[in-house]
């Protein structure tokens, strides 16, 4: 299978280049505009079969023309040591829960899948990789427990002085090992600056291999089929084209993931975008027109996004907005219904979810209001990464996991550099 740029079709590239080389030269996006049918294999999975062997087979239908079997069911198994989990929430709508990796959200599947294969594709070869990468404080997460220990690849990460939670900085800084964390004095904008300028300079791309592992790397896309598929698998409604998912939204890269495995024949009625009040998306598919904005902070901070980057991936699979509302609806929610939902689950339930999971909740139970369907909603992070928040609007206490308790206990190592890019530039010398 190849793989085109979303601005210059003509482009046609393998995975392993998708994945080291992130944006395409033209800087477009990689994505599958020709896809197996793999209705059949789907059809094939039911609720024993595990997530790994799901995620395996999957990949395989995707890779088999550069890996064997057993490399991809490698990669696979070194990825993923945590699984989603289904949970119903009340009668027609189930929470799909994607917060057990190590960075509790979502972005685990993703990371871990691609630091894998990186890592497969590099030790295959004896190269060397340094990722690259700036983070306002949740992101990096991800990125650093999902490269952590991985064989010849160092990960280098700029944040903010002061300007991260205190418990986000342990969680970038407490790994050491491979995973190197720079605390820059000054701004998020100074340290994404820092990072775009050393990937403009060629010398050091190459001499370093320089690579970043943002969000819309084709790696974290195809990792984000998975959990659909094995969600379907283990509904085994027989005729599960009545399902609907509904994917809180940001940058529409977990949405793009159930879309690419709906192309590719997973049974699926619609897929719901719920986001914020960041609502370029659903202003799109009303009026067809796209009209990026600045970003609008809200509660669900990691769906503040103005000018989602998948939209350019979306539009190339379905051309227009007539097209794209087939398969896709989207509504907006405000601050005060999101907590109103985190009230509101908690006192049906007894669960705590996040804001961007209450967003999601929010809009499948208005569309079950006007229409017929059972909605699987997906959970992206795990409440105790919002646990302020939540304590204040339901005051009860969220208990931590483990994993948290034990990263705050632990001390934090980092390296303080001026928004320089000379200082970058030495320590990134340093790595070789
Ligand atoms: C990143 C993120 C989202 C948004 O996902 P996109 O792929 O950007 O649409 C939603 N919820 C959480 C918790 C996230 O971290």
């Amino acid at each position: 299978m190849r793989f085109t740029d979303t601005r210059d079709r003509s482009v046609s590239v393998s995975f392993q280049d998708a994945i080291f080389t992130g944006l395409a030269e033209s800087g477009g996006l990689y994505y599958a505009d020709k896809n197996p049918d793999l209705t059949r294999l789907f059809a094939s999975f039911t609720p024993q079969t595990s997530f790994n062997e799901i995620a395996a087979e999957t990949a395989y239908a995707f890779l088999s023309d550069e890996l064997t079997k057993t490399q991809v069911a490698d990669i696979v198994q070194n990825a993923f040591q945590f699984e989603p989990k289904l949970k119903r929430i009340c009668n027609n709508i189930i929470s799909l829960e994607l917060f057990h990796g190590p960075s509790l959200s979502f972005k685990d599947f993703g990371a871990s899948f691609l630091a894998s294969s990186m890592e497969a594709y590099l030790g295959r070869q004896s190269r060397r990789a340094v990722i690259l990468t700036a983070t306002s404080g949740d992101t990096g997460s991800a990125v650093a427990r999902a490269f952590y220990k991985k064989a010849n690849i160092d990960v280098v990460i700029l944040y903010p002085s002061g300007k991260v939670s205190p418990l986000q900085e342990k969680q970038l800084t407490t790994l050491g090992e491979n995973i190197h964390a720079l605390e820059v004095r000054g701004t998020f904008d100074d340290c994404q600056r820092l990072v775009k300028e050393s990937f403009a300079d060629p010398e050091l791309k190459k001499s370093l291999n320089l690579t970043s592992a943002n969000s819309i790397n084709l790696g974290r896309l195809m990792a984000q089929t998975f959990y659909y598929i094995w969600a379907v698998a283990q509904m085994n409604t027989g005729k599960s084209d009545n399902l609907i998912f509904t994917v809180p939204s940001g940058n529409f890269g977990n949405i793009t993931g159930g879309i690419w495995a709906h192309l590719c024949g997973l049974p699926v009625r619609k897929f719901i975008a719920a986001v914020n009040a960041n609502k370029v998306f659903p202003d799109y598919l009303e009026t067809g027109v796209y009209k990026p904005q600045p970003s609008i902070p809200t509660y669900s901070n990691a769906m503040d996004v103005g000018n989602p980057s998948n939209f350019e991936r979306l539009q190339a699979l379905y051309g227009s907005a007539e097209k794209m509302k087939e398969d896709i609806e989207s509504y907006s929610v405000s601050n005060h219904l999101t907590l109103k939902t985190i009230r509101s689950i908690y006192e049906k339930t007894g669960e705590f979810i996040c804001p961007h999971t209450a967003v999601g909740i929010y809009v499948s139970a208005s569309y079950l209001k006007n229409n017929e369907g059972k909605i699987i909603s997906l959970a992206t992070a795990h409440p105790a990464k919002f646990a302020e928040l939540i304590e204040k609007t339901i005051q009860k206490p969220v208990p931590l996991p483990l994993s948290l308790k034990k990263v705050q206990a632990l001390p934090k190592k980092s390296e303080k550099i001026d928004a320089d890019r000379e200082m970058l530039r030495a320590f990134l010398e340093g790595l070789k």
